[in-house]
């Protein structure tokens, strides 16, 4: 195809130029020093953007769905208690995964639009006086609801309830778009993955281990080969790994994790906070409303957004991928069809998010929703626009 349109699902995301061909490698020996030069800045890197000053960074040639099982495998027996939210696909697919490896789970279910419910969590830890609960699960952003979850709020709860279970946070979605405080929130294990915030093609798994869940798996008897953290820090030491990496979705890493820490987090988060606000300003004048509850809750990753009742919102996104060429996200789970996701997390400036925002907008129209073309692109623009005129209007 000769033309591109930047994609709006909330992962994989759009790659920048410089990180394409930065994955873009010859083969070279991944057991040479050229490799060492690649591996070290990449776990430097990925521990800076995480905040993970304190912790060990791994990473495996896998998916986010591989660190939710490296984060599991590596740090609890079988028939372990875990806690854990049921607020979304993504929540719902990791207590799966428990279940699947003999896990006791206690699953607290919360409307698909709700956090996690926090409070519940520190009754249900206050009760647990004999310690039976091992991990708290949390993901911090669901992505398909477009919630995000206070991780600081999650471990000052556990720590009142003078709880020891491990925080296991998936932060795939959020890492690298959205503050992550590892180290400063108490968090045991983040994962990540090298397609979403990290703007890189799908292929790596990047996992963060606290000092406190490095003790746990001195003694965790789950089983795990492939995703062994001991293995993997073998091969670390021996500037390797423990079978073939993929050297150029590393070299993408280290690049990547330089490109986000040059513009500079914080610069960073602000960018998707406002591209977010533009997103929310566009579906307020939509008239819809998005699928999180609250406003504290609104990601500034993914937005999922209602549409009216007895409209199949998936419509949205076949149209728009047959007639536009555009890609946005569909509903999963128990809000398929309620929903229409549009992603804004990794690599996207105002002017991409216009173009999204254009788009959906005609969709809409198409379909015979009271969308007034233009109003969702306006409102945005009022939100992205920084000449002079605007500046005065702030001002005022
Ligand atoms: C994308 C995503 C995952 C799954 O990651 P894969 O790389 O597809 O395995 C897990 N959790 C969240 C919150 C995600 O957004």
């Amino acid at each position: 195809m000769s033309l591109q349109n930047p994609v709006f699902i909330p992962g994989p995301t759009n790659i920048p130029e410089a990180l394409r061909r930065a994955c873009d490698l010859p083969t070279i020996d991944h057991r040479s020093p050229a490799f060492a030069d690649i591996l070290h800045p990449a776990l430097d890197g990925a521990a800076r953007v995480m905040k993970a000053q304190n912790a060990e960074v791994f990473v495996f040639p896998a998916t986010g769905t591989a660190g939710w099982e490296a984060a599991l495998t590596n740090t609890l027996c079988p028939g372990d208690g875990v806690l854990a939210a049921r607020h979304g696909m993504f929540s719902h697919k990791w207590i799966d995964m428990c279940r699947r490896f003999g896990l006791d789970v206690s699953q607290v279910d919360a409307p698909w639009g709700e956090g996690i419910p926090i409070a519940r969590f520190g009754e249900i830890l206050r009760a647990d006086s004999a310690g039976r609960i091992k991990a708290v699960l949390a993901t911090h952003n669901e992505t398909a609801t477009g919630v995000v979850s206070d991780i600081a709020a999650l471990r000052r709860e556990i720590d009142a309830a003078g709880h020891g279970a491990l925080l296991l946070v998936d932060g795939v979605s959020s890492i690298g778009s959205m503050d992550f405080r590892f180290d400063e929130w108490g968090v045991d294990v983040a994962v990540a993955g090298s397609q979403k915030g990290f703007m890189l093609p799908v292929g790596l798994a990047i996992a963060a281990f606290s000092k406190k869940a490095l003790k746990a798996a001195k003694t965790a008897t789950l089983p795990r080969t492939f995703l062994s953290l001991d293995d993997m820090r073998a091969g670390y030491a021996a500037n390797g790994y423990p079978y073939t990496p993929s050297v150029g979705l590393l070299n993408g890493l280290k690049m990547s994790t330089q490109m986000l820490l040059e513009e500079g987090l914080d610069q960073v988060f602000a960018r998707h906070a406002r591209i977010a606000e533009g997103v929310r300003a566009a579906v307020a004048a939509w008239g819809l409303d998005p699928c999180a509850v609250r406003p504290d809750l609104y990601s500034n990753t993914v937005t999922a957004i209602r549409t009216p009742d007895g409209f199949d919102a998936s419509r949205i996104v076949a149209h728009a991928a047959e007639h536009y060429g555009m890609a946005f996200g569909g509903g999963l789970g128990d809000v398929a069809g309620k929903v229409f996701r549009i992603g804004h997390l990794g690599m996207l400036t105002d002017a991409m998010a216009l173009s999204g925002i254009a788009v959906a907008e005609m969709c809409m129209a198409d379909l015979g929703l009271d969308v007034p073309l233009g109003s969702g692109v306006a409102a945005a623009q009022r939100v992205y626009r920084r000449g002079d005129d605007n500046m005065k209007v702030a001002a005022e």
